[in-house]
Protein backbone atom coordinates (compact mmCIF):
# COMPACT_ATOMS: atom_id res chain seq x y z
CA UNK A 1 0.00 0.00 0.00
CA UNK A 2 1.31 3.86 -0.80
CA UNK A 3 0.40 7.18 -0.34
CA UNK A 4 0.37 8.96 -3.54
CA UNK A 5 -0.35 12.31 -4.52
CA UNK A 6 -3.01 12.30 -8.15
CA UNK A 7 -4.67 13.94 -10.54
CA UNK A 8 -8.60 14.41 -10.95
CA UNK A 9 -8.19 13.83 -14.26
CA UNK A 10 -11.73 14.23 -15.02
CA UNK A 11 -15.53 14.83 -13.31
CA UNK A 12 -18.89 13.93 -15.08
CA UNK A 13 -21.98 13.39 -13.71
CA UNK A 14 -23.53 9.53 -14.64
CA UNK A 15 -26.91 10.83 -13.10
CA UNK A 16 -28.46 13.05 -11.15
CA UNK A 17 -26.51 12.70 -7.98
CA UNK A 18 -23.48 9.88 -9.29
CA UNK A 19 -20.10 10.96 -10.37
CA UNK A 20 -17.57 9.54 -12.44
CA UNK A 21 -14.09 10.48 -11.32
CA UNK A 22 -11.25 9.71 -13.05
CA UNK A 23 -7.63 9.73 -11.36
CA UNK A 24 -4.28 9.85 -12.54
CA UNK A 25 -1.45 8.20 -10.77
CA UNK A 26 2.20 10.02 -10.61
CA UNK A 27 3.72 9.30 -13.23
CA UNK A 28 5.73 6.53 -13.03
CA UNK A 29 3.85 5.07 -10.46
CA UNK A 30 2.10 1.77 -12.01
CA UNK A 31 -1.74 0.80 -11.72
CA UNK A 32 -1.39 -2.24 -9.73
CA UNK A 33 -4.24 -3.32 -8.05
CA UNK A 34 -6.79 -6.47 -8.23
CA UNK A 35 -10.12 -6.57 -9.31
CA UNK A 36 -12.50 -5.91 -6.50
CA UNK A 37 -9.61 -3.58 -4.34
CA UNK A 38 -10.33 -0.03 -3.29
CA UNK A 39 -8.56 3.04 -2.15
CA UNK A 40 -9.11 5.73 0.22
CA UNK A 41 -8.82 9.22 -0.02
CA UNK A 42 -6.76 11.21 2.33
CA UNK A 43 -8.75 14.02 4.26
CA UNK A 44 -7.89 16.05 7.32
CA UNK A 45 -8.02 13.68 10.11
CA UNK A 46 -9.87 10.58 8.29
CA UNK A 47 -10.00 8.34 5.10
CA UNK A 48 -13.02 7.68 2.74
CA UNK A 49 -12.79 4.01 0.47
CA UNK A 50 -13.96 4.27 -2.29
CA UNK A 51 -14.80 0.91 -4.72
CA UNK A 52 -12.15 1.12 -7.37
CA UNK A 53 -14.59 0.59 -10.86
CA UNK A 54 -11.80 -0.38 -13.46
CA UNK A 55 -10.23 -2.89 -14.35
CA UNK A 56 -6.55 -3.66 -13.30
CA UNK A 57 -6.07 -4.24 -17.41
CA UNK A 58 -6.97 -0.39 -17.45
CA UNK A 59 -3.49 1.63 -16.91
CA UNK A 60 -3.90 5.14 -17.81
CA UNK A 61 -5.97 6.27 -14.82
CA UNK A 62 -8.23 4.56 -11.84
CA UNK A 63 -11.86 5.02 -12.19
CA UNK A 64 -14.79 6.02 -9.62
CA UNK A 65 -17.62 6.50 -8.57
CA UNK A 66 -19.21 8.88 -5.79
CA UNK A 67 -22.44 9.56 -4.91
CA UNK A 68 -23.20 11.48 -1.66
CA UNK A 69 -24.39 10.20 1.56
CA UNK A 70 -26.90 12.53 3.24
CA UNK A 71 -26.50 13.86 6.17
CA UNK A 72 -22.61 13.04 6.26
CA UNK A 73 -19.72 15.41 7.16
CA UNK A 74 -17.21 13.46 5.32
CA UNK A 75 -19.07 12.99 2.19
CA UNK A 76 -20.04 16.64 2.37
CA UNK A 77 -15.96 17.78 2.36
CA UNK A 78 -15.41 15.33 -0.95
CA UNK A 79 -18.67 16.82 -2.57
CA UNK A 80 -17.18 20.17 -2.11
CA UNK A 81 -13.46 18.95 -3.25
CA UNK A 82 -15.03 17.40 -6.50
CA UNK A 83 -16.82 21.11 -6.83
CA UNK A 84 -14.27 23.36 -6.33
CA UNK A 85 -10.65 21.71 -5.67
CA UNK A 86 -7.50 22.47 -7.79
CA UNK A 87 -7.78 18.57 -8.86
CA UNK A 88 -5.38 17.11 -6.75
CA UNK A 89 -6.20 14.16 -4.35
CA UNK A 90 -4.05 12.45 -2.36
CA UNK A 91 -4.65 8.21 -1.78
CA UNK A 92 -3.76 5.53 -0.12
CA UNK A 93 -3.93 2.56 -2.27
CA UNK A 94 -4.40 -0.23 -3.05
CA UNK A 95 -6.69 -1.20 0.11
CA UNK A 96 -8.77 -4.57 0.56
CA UNK A 97 -8.99 -8.01 0.62
CA UNK A 98 -12.00 -9.26 -1.40
CA UNK A 99 -10.64 -9.48 -4.70
CA UNK A 100 -10.71 -11.94 -7.47
CA UNK A 101 -7.32 -12.78 -9.45
CA UNK A 102 -9.26 -15.59 -11.63
CA UNK A 103 -12.38 -16.74 -12.41
CA UNK A 104 -13.65 -19.66 -9.44
CA UNK A 105 -14.43 -22.56 -10.42
CA UNK A 106 -18.38 -22.27 -9.78
CA UNK A 107 -20.99 -20.06 -11.07
CA UNK A 108 -20.24 -16.72 -9.62
CA UNK A 109 -23.06 -14.57 -7.93
CA UNK A 110 -22.20 -10.55 -7.46
CA UNK A 111 -24.54 -9.05 -5.22
CA UNK A 112 -24.57 -5.07 -4.99
CA UNK A 113 -26.66 -2.43 -3.21
CA UNK A 114 -26.06 0.72 -4.78
CA UNK A 115 -22.67 1.98 -5.41
CA UNK A 116 -21.39 -1.13 -3.96
CA UNK A 117 -21.57 -2.02 -8.06
CA UNK A 118 -18.23 -0.49 -8.89
CA UNK A 119 -16.35 -3.29 -7.11
CA UNK A 120 -18.51 -5.78 -9.44
CA UNK A 121 -17.80 -3.71 -12.17
CA UNK A 122 -14.00 -4.23 -12.24
CA UNK A 123 -14.60 -7.99 -11.18
CA UNK A 124 -16.73 -8.30 -14.41
CA UNK A 125 -14.40 -6.47 -17.10
CA UNK A 126 -11.31 -7.95 -15.44
CA UNK A 127 -12.97 -10.99 -15.83
CA UNK A 128 -14.84 -11.16 -19.18
CA UNK A 129 -11.66 -10.54 -21.35
CA UNK A 130 -9.96 -13.49 -20.08
CA UNK A 131 -13.73 -16.27 -21.00
CA UNK A 132 -15.70 -17.61 -18.49
CA UNK A 133 -16.20 -21.33 -18.44
CA UNK A 134 -18.89 -20.47 -15.64
CA UNK A 135 -21.82 -18.48 -15.54
CA UNK A 136 -21.88 -15.00 -13.54
CA UNK A 137 -25.26 -13.29 -12.04
CA UNK A 138 -24.84 -9.82 -10.61
CA UNK A 139 -27.65 -8.65 -8.77
CA UNK A 140 -27.69 -5.14 -8.46
CA UNK A 141 -30.03 -3.56 -5.93
CA UNK A 142 -31.16 0.28 -5.90
CA UNK A 143 -33.81 1.95 -3.98
CA UNK A 144 -35.24 3.88 -7.62
CA UNK A 145 -35.00 3.01 -10.80
CA UNK A 146 -32.99 6.09 -11.64
CA UNK A 147 -29.75 5.04 -9.79
CA UNK A 148 -29.44 2.52 -12.32
CA UNK A 149 -26.91 4.10 -14.57
CA UNK A 150 -24.97 1.27 -15.56
CA UNK A 151 -27.89 -0.47 -17.07
CA UNK A 152 -26.96 0.19 -20.44
CA UNK A 153 -23.05 -1.13 -20.35
CA UNK A 154 -24.35 -4.59 -18.29
CA UNK A 155 -26.99 -5.18 -20.79
CA UNK A 156 -24.44 -4.37 -23.74
CA UNK A 157 -22.31 -7.05 -22.33
CA UNK A 158 -25.02 -9.52 -21.56
CA UNK A 159 -26.00 -8.91 -25.29
CA UNK A 160 -22.38 -10.34 -26.24
CA UNK A 161 -21.71 -12.77 -23.12
CA UNK A 162 -24.07 -15.54 -22.92
CA UNK A 163 -22.71 -16.44 -19.49
CA UNK A 164 -23.27 -12.91 -18.30
CA UNK A 165 -26.39 -11.95 -16.52
CA UNK A 166 -27.47 -8.66 -15.17
CA UNK A 167 -30.59 -8.30 -12.73
CA UNK A 168 -31.57 -5.30 -11.67
CA UNK A 169 -33.50 -5.18 -8.21
CA UNK A 170 -35.65 -1.72 -6.83
CA UNK A 171 -36.29 -2.23 -3.31
CA UNK A 172 -39.02 1.08 -3.49
CA UNK A 173 -41.44 0.54 -6.52
CA UNK A 174 -43.49 3.44 -5.26
CA UNK A 175 -40.23 5.59 -6.46
CA UNK A 176 -40.20 3.85 -9.76
CA UNK A 177 -43.81 3.97 -11.39
CA UNK A 178 -42.47 2.83 -14.44
CA UNK A 179 -40.42 -0.03 -13.25
CA UNK A 180 -41.29 -3.48 -14.48
CA UNK A 181 -38.51 -4.94 -13.38
CA UNK A 182 -37.41 -7.33 -10.23
CA UNK A 183 -38.92 -5.40 -6.67
CA UNK A 184 -37.44 -6.50 -3.54
CA UNK A 185 -34.01 -6.82 -1.75
CA UNK A 186 -31.28 -7.95 -3.39
CA UNK A 187 -29.77 -10.48 -1.57
CA UNK A 188 -33.46 -11.94 -1.36
CA UNK A 189 -34.35 -11.75 -4.78
CA UNK A 190 -31.50 -13.34 -5.81
CA UNK A 191 -31.61 -16.23 -3.91
CA UNK A 192 -35.42 -16.62 -5.92
CA UNK A 193 -33.43 -17.71 -8.47
CA UNK A 194 -31.19 -20.17 -6.68
CA UNK A 195 -32.28 -23.77 -5.31
CA UNK A 196 -28.91 -24.88 -4.48
CA UNK A 197 -26.24 -22.43 -3.12
CA UNK A 198 -23.69 -25.50 -2.16
CA UNK A 199 -22.14 -24.96 -5.65
CA UNK A 200 -21.38 -20.70 -6.15
CA UNK A 201 -19.38 -18.17 -5.41
CA UNK A 202 -20.77 -14.99 -3.77
CA UNK A 203 -19.43 -11.81 -3.66
CA UNK A 204 -21.23 -8.84 -1.67
CA UNK A 205 -20.76 -5.10 -2.04
CA UNK A 206 -23.35 -3.27 0.91
CA UNK A 207 -23.58 -2.25 4.19
CA UNK A 208 -22.66 -4.50 7.34
CA UNK A 209 -25.97 -5.48 8.34
CA UNK A 210 -26.81 -6.29 4.50
CA UNK A 211 -23.64 -8.11 4.05
CA UNK A 212 -24.30 -10.25 7.67
CA UNK A 213 -28.20 -10.39 6.68
CA UNK A 214 -27.22 -12.24 3.59
CA UNK A 215 -24.52 -14.80 4.81
CA UNK A 216 -26.93 -15.70 7.32
CA UNK A 217 -29.71 -16.69 4.98
CA UNK A 218 -27.86 -18.15 2.26
CA UNK A 219 -25.46 -20.43 4.79
CA UNK A 220 -28.98 -21.60 6.08
CA UNK A 221 -29.82 -22.69 2.64
CA UNK A 222 -26.79 -24.46 2.24
CA UNK A 223 -23.61 -22.24 0.73
CA UNK A 224 -20.44 -23.04 2.37
CA UNK A 225 -19.49 -19.93 4.79
CA UNK A 226 -16.04 -19.47 2.77
CA UNK A 227 -17.89 -18.74 -0.19
CA UNK A 228 -18.69 -15.71 0.53
CA UNK A 229 -16.71 -12.53 0.08
CA UNK A 230 -17.08 -9.43 1.69
CA UNK A 231 -14.88 -5.84 2.22
CA UNK A 232 -17.68 -5.87 5.38
CA UNK A 233 -15.90 -9.30 6.87
CA UNK A 234 -12.74 -7.01 7.52
CA UNK A 235 -13.50 -3.04 7.79
CA UNK A 236 -16.60 -4.08 10.14
CA UNK A 237 -16.31 -7.30 11.56
CA UNK A 238 -19.02 -9.47 13.23
CA UNK A 239 -18.36 -9.46 17.38
CA UNK A 240 -17.83 -12.94 18.70
CA UNK A 241 -21.04 -14.14 20.44
C1 LIG B 1 -14.92 -0.53 1.23
C2 LIG B 1 -15.80 0.66 0.90
C3 LIG B 1 -15.96 1.03 -0.43
C4 LIG B 1 -16.75 2.14 -0.75
N1 LIG B 1 -16.90 2.48 -2.07
C5 LIG B 1 -17.68 3.53 -2.38
C6 LIG B 1 -17.89 3.87 -3.76
O1 LIG B 1 -17.39 3.23 -4.68
N2 LIG B 1 -18.68 4.96 -4.02
C7 LIG B 1 -19.27 5.69 -3.01
O2 LIG B 1 -19.96 6.67 -3.34
N3 LIG B 1 -19.10 5.36 -1.72
C8 LIG B 1 -18.32 4.31 -1.37
N4 LIG B 1 -18.15 3.98 -0.07
C9 LIG B 1 -18.79 4.83 0.95
C10 LIG B 1 -17.93 6.07 1.18
O3 LIG B 1 -16.65 5.72 1.66
C11 LIG B 1 -18.62 6.95 2.21
O4 LIG B 1 -19.87 7.34 1.74
C12 LIG B 1 -17.78 8.19 2.44
O5 LIG B 1 -16.61 7.79 3.09
C13 LIG B 1 -18.53 9.21 3.29
O6 LIG B 1 -18.59 8.74 4.58
P1 LIG B 1 -19.95 8.30 5.27
O7 LIG B 1 -20.05 9.08 6.51
O8 LIG B 1 -21.06 8.39 4.31
O9 LIG B 1 -19.78 6.76 5.47
P2 LIG B 1 -19.14 5.99 6.70
O10 LIG B 1 -19.92 6.26 7.94
O11 LIG B 1 -17.65 6.15 6.70
O12 LIG B 1 -19.50 4.49 6.29
C14 LIG B 1 -19.12 3.91 5.12
C15 LIG B 1 -20.30 3.02 4.75
O13 LIG B 1 -20.17 2.79 3.36
C16 LIG B 1 -20.95 1.68 3.04
N5 LIG B 1 -20.35 1.00 1.90
C17 LIG B 1 -19.57 -0.08 1.86
N6 LIG B 1 -19.17 -0.36 0.61
C18 LIG B 1 -19.77 0.57 -0.15
C19 LIG B 1 -19.75 0.86 -1.52
N7 LIG B 1 -19.00 0.12 -2.36
N8 LIG B 1 -20.46 1.90 -1.96
C20 LIG B 1 -21.17 2.67 -1.10
N9 LIG B 1 -21.20 2.47 0.20
C21 LIG B 1 -20.51 1.43 0.66
C22 LIG B 1 -21.02 0.84 4.26
O14 LIG B 1 -22.37 0.72 4.56
C23 LIG B 1 -20.31 1.63 5.34
O15 LIG B 1 -21.08 1.53 6.49
C24 LIG B 1 -17.38 2.87 0.28
C25 LIG B 1 -17.22 2.49 1.63
C26 LIG B 1 -16.46 1.40 1.91
C27 LIG B 1 -16.31 0.99 3.36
Amino acid sequence: MKRLPCTIASIEYYNHDTRKVMISLPRNEAVDFKAGQYLEMVLPGKNCPFSIASSPDVKDYLELHIRPTPDSEDSAIIEDMLNHSDRTVEIDFPKGDCFLESAPDTPLILLAASTGVTQMKSIIEYLLPRGLTHPIYLYWGVLADKDLYLSARFEAIMAQEEKFHYIPVVSEPATSPEWEGRIGLVGEVALQDFEDLSDVTVYVSGSPGMVYATLDTYVARGLPDNRMFSDVFSYAPRPAP
